[in-house]
């Protein structure tokens, strides 16, 4: 095992790798392992040290445990504890309501990210942590470490360094009128309740569970132009509960924020093969980034392998994204136009309060994924 999470020393990294993952979220670990599996000698690095927490629900839906499940990682969710998740309370305009859920887990990213990252370590993963990389499509990789540069050369890249990985020089465009991201933790002193509550205002919504570490995770989407007029991030989150008629009391510090979350990525620029948020995402935050960054990273491994074993890089990859994406970003904008539809969002609530769409798995289907 050669896991360095607290180490981001490059001394003594060897120059040349059939490949180099880049960033250890979901998306990156399972690349990295499932590379490594294959015999591939893989270095992956990641800006931050693990554990680390990120802006995220922390609700992995049902597809994302059946990969974890196929790629042989099955057993992950229960060593961490994660908590099954049988419904969800929605509440809006002051109605409420609960969806059931099936296949869904809570889990912290603290708790989920580390331990993938522990099996790619196992799988024979060379490991540095705290190094920032920028990669090349040539296959150069300049790494910064606590020691200073280091330069490798690799067969290909695999970019997994999530949603800021895209830059609009590398042909990222964000939807103009994204929202934001945000996200916070807190202690879970006096909450009773331990399920999934979906908090939906006008101009934006928000998620609290309770994750395995006993900590309440917060996350939301948000109009970032509702938060500049409510002053910032916590009193925005408190207009939404106050508007749904909700008890939920957000913190009002503590909020982390990302840049706008709907945006497209291309999936392969010459050797640098993006993966998970780095290809794209597309809010809603309904418990779909994990499983698709999951599903990336275990469709885009057969592509990035045969370039390797080829030398050269082919337009494979690009067309496997695409035809995989197709009906995830269709269901995702479904949803997200729907949370922004107050006729819409009517129906959802009449419905699921006469407990008439629950049972068909309609909820399922568009929140998480079922797998
Ligand atoms: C508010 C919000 C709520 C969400 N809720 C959910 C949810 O409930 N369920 C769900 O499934 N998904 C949710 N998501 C989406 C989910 O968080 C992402 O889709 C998922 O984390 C993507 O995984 P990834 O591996 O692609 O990237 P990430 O998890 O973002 O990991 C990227 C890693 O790359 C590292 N990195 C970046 N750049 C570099 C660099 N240059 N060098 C080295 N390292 C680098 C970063 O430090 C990071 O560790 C939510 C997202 C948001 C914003």
């Amino acid at each position: 095992m050669t896991l360095s999470f607290g180490n981001p020393s490059l001394d003594g990294l060897r120059d040349t790798w059939d490949a180099v993952v880049v960033g250890a979220g979901p998306a990156g670990s399972l690349a990295a392992l499932l590379l490594a599996r294959r015999g591939r000698s893989v270095l992956q690095v990641d800006k931050a040290r693990l554990p680390r927490w990120k802006v995220c629900g922390a609700c992995l839906g049902a597809s994302g445990v059946e990969t974890l499940r196929r790629c042989g990682l099955g057993e992950t969710l229960g060593s961490i504890g994660a908590r099954p998740q049988r419904s969800a309370e929605l509440l809006w305009r002051g109605r409420r309501a609960t969806a059931p859920l099936r296949g869904m887990v809570a889990v912290s990213r603290r708790g989920l990210d580390l331990a993938l990252a522990e099996g790619a370590a196992d799988a024979g993963v060379c490991q540095r942590f705290g190094v920032l990389a920028r990669a090349a499509p040539d296959g150069g990789v300049t790494l910064e470490g606590s020691d200073g540069r280091h330069s490798v050369r690799a067969r290909a890249i695999v970019m997994a360094g999530g949603l800021r990985s895209g830059q609009r020089s590398t042909g990222t465009r964000v939807d103009p009128k994204a929202w934001i991201g945000l996200g916070c933790t807190s202690e879970r002193s006096g909450v009773s309740e331990d399920g999934l509550a979906m908090v939906v205002g006008r101009r934006g919504y928000l998620g609290r569970v309770v994750t395995e570490d006993g900590a309440l995770n917060w996350a939301a989407a948000v109009d970032p132009d509702f938060v500049r007029v409510c002053g910032s991030p916590g009193a925005a989150m408190r207009a939404i509960c106050e508007e749904a008629g909700s008890s939920l009391c957000p913190p009002l510090e503590g909020w982390t924020g990302t840049p706008g979350l709907t945006r497209r990525s291309p999936a392969r620029i010459g050797a640098v093969y993006a993966v998970g948020d780095a290809a794209g995402y597309i809010e809603p935050i309904t418990g779909e980034g994990m499983s698709w960054a999951l599903a990336t990273a275990e469709a885009a491994v057969p592509f990035v392998d045969a370039a390797i074993a080829r030398g050269c890089h082919h337009a494979g990859w690009e067309r496997a994204h695409r035809r995989l994406m197709r009906w995830r970003r269709a269901r995702c904008r479904v949803v997200s136009r729907g949370l922004r539809s107050a006729v819409a969002m009517g129906v959802v609530m009449a419905a699921l309060q006469a407990q008439s769409i629950g049972q068909w798995g309609v909820i399922d289907r568009l929140i998480g994924g079922t797998a």
